[in-house]
């Protein structure tokens, strides 16, 4: 194997990249669009709204009619059309007079504004007062103001969110092109290791690995696939690696140390699998390797579970996304300030589990404040279950004070908050 070694997170990414395309393109139905990307570029058919309609429940009228000379009675008008939703007028609305209009409903000719009923005084069924001006074009949203007909509304590698269905809704996209989602195995490694629905045995090392890694997965909208323990013998880790291979993606995780019993690597480049790049500098992580088939993405993770899970952050994550057509591949990140001073050994990125606050906000000073989950040891679950970031502690970097800023690359949970965190 002539993989490269002891490499930057940021140079491996790079590689792994580099061997990731978007899959084919398939076509489902809207209401199973969410999550998956477009791959198509989507116009407007049709002008929306398709007339001027008005923004309000109140009156439709001429604006020079509410036009009065200071200490003048207010205006009077005859009411001569109820129009609602969906109606299309009859009427003209000519000086003195108004139509009754409804949310939504076509502005009729002659009217140039609209002014809310509250703003109103009905005097008869057909006869209103109105006691303050409006500006021509008040409470109208004229047509297309939304969107117009034949203007590019949604690009292909657009992630359809639920802001995204309802604009597919609207210009009647009942089938969606997208990319195909990649089919993802998960292998666990390990003589130690006990498997979820195997009788407890208090020697043994429960299998966390297969449900990160299959919760990763899902929390792109994946349906991966859990393949089981393969002991660490070359022959039968050789038949389950082989029907990883099958997949669009394998995740292994332990194995790919430097053990005498870690036949992960070799045993991939026995079945045909160029191995690319074996361990990263970084901290949880280290030895994560990266190969390809002509069919297949294989990541060998390391088998400790925050450094496996850390791992499917920085290089499983955006692989998976670029297949599913996104552009945007990568984590958002934000800038923290430290609650505590920070240790670290220089040499690697070291990406630490930390729980983020907001501050106090003040204008010099970033808004989140972020504070260790405490052991930071990579066997140490509860730290990623409890982590809304990773705070990401540069290579070159022996240390960080109380107080320092630092860039933390949120977590899915990490997008939210307990409290709505805004002033009104
Ligand atoms: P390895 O990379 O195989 O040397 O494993 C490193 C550490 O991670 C060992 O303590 C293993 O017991 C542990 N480990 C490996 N695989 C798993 C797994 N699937 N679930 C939980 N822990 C694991
Ligand atoms: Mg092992």
């Amino acid at each position: 194997m002539n993989e490269t070694t002891n490499l930057s997170v940021k140079a491996a990414q790079a590689i792994i990249l580099q061997h990731v395309k978007a899959l084919a393109v398939e076509t489902v139905g809207l209401e199973a669009a969410l999550g998956r990307v477009l791959a198509e570029l989507i116009r407007a058919n049709r002008d929306q709204p398709p007339s001027d309609v008005s923004a309000m429940d109140g009156f439709a009228l001429r604006s020079a009619d509410l036009l009065r000379e200071p200490g003048a009675a207010p205006a009077r008008l005859t009411v001569v059309e109820d129009i609602m939703a969906g109606d299309r007028p009859v009427k003209t609305v000519l000086p003195g007079q108004c139509a009754r209009i409804m949310t939504g409903a076509p502005v009729p000719m002659g009217a140039d504004a609209v002014i809310r009923v509250e703003d109103t005084r009905s005097l008869a069924e057909d006869m209103v007062e109105i006691g303050r001006p409006v500006d021509v074009g008040n409470d109208i949203r004229p047509r297309g103001d939304a969107m117009r007909q034949g203007e590019v509304v949604l690009t292909a590698g657009t992630e359809i969110t639920s802001g995204v269905v309802p604009v597919l809704a609207t210009v009647k996209c009942a089938q969606v092109r997208v990319y195909r989602q990649p089919r993802v195995a998960i292998l666990a490694t390990g003589n130690e290791l006990e498997a979820l629905s195997a009788a407890f045995d208090p020697e043994k090392i429960p299998d966390s690995n297969s449900y990160a890694l299959m919760a990763q997965a899902q929390e792109l909208g994946l349906e991966p696939v859990l393949l089981g323990i393969a002991r660490d013998d070359a022959q039968e880790l050789a038949q389950f690696l082989r029907r990883g291979l099958d997949y669009d993606v394998l995740l292994v995780s332990g194995g790919s140390s430097v053990g005498v019993h870690d036949h992960v690597r070799p045993t991939l480049a026995e079945l045909g699998v160029t191995m690319h790049f074996w361990r990263v500098e970084m901290r949880p992580g280290h030895p994560v390797a990266f190969g390809t088939t002509d069919r297949s993405l294989v990541f060998a993770l390391p088998g400790n579970p925050v450094s496996s899970m850390v791992c499917f952050e920085q290089f499983v994550l955006p692989a998976l996304r670029r297949m599913m057509g996104n552009r945007r591949l990568f984590r958002r990140t934000l800038t923290a300030t430290l609650a505590h001073p920070l240790k670290a050994r220089p040499g690697r990125t070291e990406f630490v589990r930390v729980v983020l606050t907001r501050g106090a906000g003040r204008e010099d000073s970033p808004a989140w404040v972020a504070a260790s989950t405490g052991n930071q040891s990579s066997g140490a679950l509860l730290s990623m279950a409890q982590a809304d970031a990773l705070l990401v502690v540069p290579a070159a970097c022996a240390g960080l004070a109380a107080g320092a800023t630092a860039t933390v690359v949120l977590l899915d949970g990490g997008a939210f908050q307990s409290e709505p965190g805004f002033e009104e």
